[in-house]
């Protein structure tokens, strides 16, 4: 969600503004906007809508500009006031400019202070007020960082800004006390900043992720980093990404999703490569993963996590209750912070984000640290929030996912998932060694057999295709599967609502007949994942219920399941030709079905199927 990037140093800044800010426009905006030093003043261009308004606005003059070198950009995601261009960042208020991400929670205090002392803000929003706050320090003769850092004092809720002042050319003071910021030099001189480390990498891949409650101050000479609270000087890791701009690329896709789910197999073999340790021919032996030892631990498990990520977890429950009979409760981020949950002794609390940053779950790990509770979290982004809050962390080697629709990353939580089911059993020998290693066989020869299903011209593509286009005049859809088929079809629904905006749900196959069944008719689409597992029979007696009422039934199966195939009006084969598959494996192959049938519906609608509407890719507000 918003988006920041600022640039102080020796390169013409509109470039490396603009390139960030679209960089960063996978999170989601209404309206975006940019400030940059000209001289000694500050120039603003915002917009409502997208980017490009912004952009043409500078390129009317982009002479003028060409020497400058020090700006800020925001794409706003508007929490207080309407997704105006008034609304927009940066705000301006007399010689301060400022972007501001996340909610000042006691806006209304500050605003009638600020009223009451004569103030009049421009905008409807809370962010434009601690520019007033910053000015007002200033006029007492503090220079932009002190002022800047005694506002922020002021401020309650979780925010990150960056300030600019006409009275101090070439500097850039932030905070990050909320959403992320990361920063790094530039090499040529000068230092750049962004709500993620996307903007950087065509600059530098040695990237700082700075904390909660850090304060920078960046100028062409370097820059300099302090703790809000005491002002002192302290010094942050330097993170070293491997995010190639290559993988920033959509290359030859049309769309970043279509890109990301055909990257699913080289996913597959980056997260086995980072979590286990392949040169020791025991299974499972995970290299040197911190969290190995609160795995051993745990008496019980509770995952929590939102949207996909909960998926992901449903489906770790399956396996590691299934494979490694240890107890795992699936909560829903947002719900579980408000609970009084019962905590038993031995209890491990796993928090599972994309972003690493997702404000329900960080909340949750939060208050089981406080309560003494042993945390673990499931994140792709080195430096995130929850990859420094949790007592350990298990990545995720996504690489970046720039669709706003959760599709590699996804696969990869699941690989995580399965491996410490995997672990968990090896360990606790509730499946004897040779169980085991066939499973860990399994596992490695995994992504070969995905990237075989994901050929154009296999026969699962085809009819993927088909399918997706050949659905017409719908009034909606059912998925519906059974056992590890059931986080799947929540997940199909999900992508489908998220980015073809379709009326979709997502069923436990043995629900339909306590009520949904009603919905069933001629106008609806029920898809059913039923490969040969353990409840595949179960799962298709469910399907001839849908059936006699008439819905139009998409099979999702093996490819020699001719029975099956017979009840479908069409017919996606999985996993085909690949019978040794461990059935424990099977819902690697139904999620980039699934994925790919959202997909084309959305083509097919024609809609922003990397941007959909509505959305962010990191919801860092509750
Ligand atoms: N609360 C601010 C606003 O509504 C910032 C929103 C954002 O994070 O983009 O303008």
């Amino acid at each position: 969600m918003c988006g920041i990037v600022g640039y102080v140093g020796k390169r013409p800044v509109v470039d490396i503004l603009i390139r960030g800010l679209r960089a960063l426009e996978y999170r989601g905006y209404d309206s975006a906007g940019i400030a940059i030093f000209k001289d000694r003043k500050i120039e603003i261009r915002k917009s409502e809508g997208r980017l490009e308004n912004v952009e043409k606005l500078l390129r009317e003059k982009i002479n003028f500009f060409s020497d400058s070198t020090c700006g800020i950009g925001h794409t706003r995601w508007a929490t207080h006031g309407k997704p105006t261009s008034q609304n927009a960042h940066p705000h301006k208020t007399g010689h301060i400019v400022l972007v501001h991400n996340g909610i000042i929670e006691n806006y209304i205090e500050i605003k009638r202070e600020l009223m009451s002392r004569g103030h009049l803000p421009l905008s409807e929003t809370d962010s434009e007020l601690f520019g007033f706050l910053v000015l007002e320090e200033m006029e007492k003769g503090f220079n932009l960082v002190d002022s800047v850092r005694k506002s922020f004092l002021q401020l309650k809720g979780q925010s990150s800004v960056v300030v600019i002042s006409e009275r101090e050319p070439g500097v850039i003071v932030g905070v990050r006390n909320g959403s992320p910021l990361v920063v790094a030099l530039d090499p040529e001189g000068g230092v750049i900043l962004a709500s993620d480390a996307q903007p950087l990498i065509p600059y530098n891949s040695e990237v700082i992720f700075l904390e909660h409650g850090d304060l920078i101050i960046g100028t062409a000479e370097g820059l300099k980093i302090f703790d809000l609270e005491t002002g002192s000087a302290v010094v942050r890791p330097v993170v070293r990404l491997d995010w190639t701009l290559e993988k920033l690329d959509k290359g030859r896709f049309p769309h970043y999703m279509l890109k990301e789910i055909f990257e699913q197999p080289e996913v597959l073999v980056e997260t086995l490569n980072g979590i286990l340790d392949r040169t020791q021919s025991q299974p499972y032996a995970f290299s040197e993963q911190p969290g190995v030892k609160i795995l051993d631990q745990a008496i019980e498990f509770i995952f929590v996590a939102c949207g996909t990520s909960w998926h992901a977890a449903l489906l770790g429950k399956y396996w590691i209750e299934r494979r490694a009979q240890v107890s795992v409760s699936v909560e829903l981020a947002s719900e579980f912070r408000y609970c009084q949950p019962v905590l038993r002794p031995g209890v491990v609390v796993v928090g599972i984000s994309q972003s690493g940053e997702t404000a329900d779950t960080l909340a949750v790990l939060r208050e089981m640290r406080r309560k003494g509770i042993s945390t673990l979290g499931i994140s792709n982004v080195r430096g995130s929030s929850i990859s420094r809050e949790a007592d350990a962390v298990f990545y995720t080697f996504a690489g970046p996912e720039i669709g706003v629709a959760a599709t590699k990353t996804f696969t990869a939580q699941m690989l995580v998932l399965y491996l410490i089911s995997g672990y968990l059993s090896n360990q606790r020998k509730v499946k004897n060694l040779d169980a085991s290693s066939e499973t860990f066989a399994g596992v490695i020869k995994l992504p070969q057999l995905l990237s075989e299903s994901l050929q154009p011209n296999s026969k699962m593509m085809k009819q993927i295709y088909n399918t997706a286009m050949s659905l017409t005049k719908v009034r909606g859809f059912f998925f519906i599967g059974r056992g590890y088929s059931f986080p799947m079809a929540l997940e199909g629904a999900l992508k489908l609502k998220e980015i073809a905006y379709e009326y979709a749900e997502g069923y436990a196959a043995g629900e339909l007949k306590h009520g949904p069944i009603a919905m069933i008719d001629k106008g609806m689409v029920v898809i059913v994942l039923a490969p040969r597992d353990s409840w595949r029979d179960k799962t298709v007696s469910n399907l001839e219920e849908v059936k006699a009422r008439g819905a139009i039934i998409v099979g999702v199966g093996d490819s020699d399941d001719e029975d099956l195939k017979m009840l479908c009006d069409y017919w996606i084969p999985i996993a085909a030709e690949n019978r040794s598959i461990d059935s424990d494996l099977l819902p690697f192959f139904l999620a980039p079905v699934v994925q790919l049938l959202s997909y084309y519906r959305a083509v097919l609608k024609g809609t922003d199927v990397d941007k959909p509407r509505n959305l962010a890719k990191s919801v860092t507000v509750e």
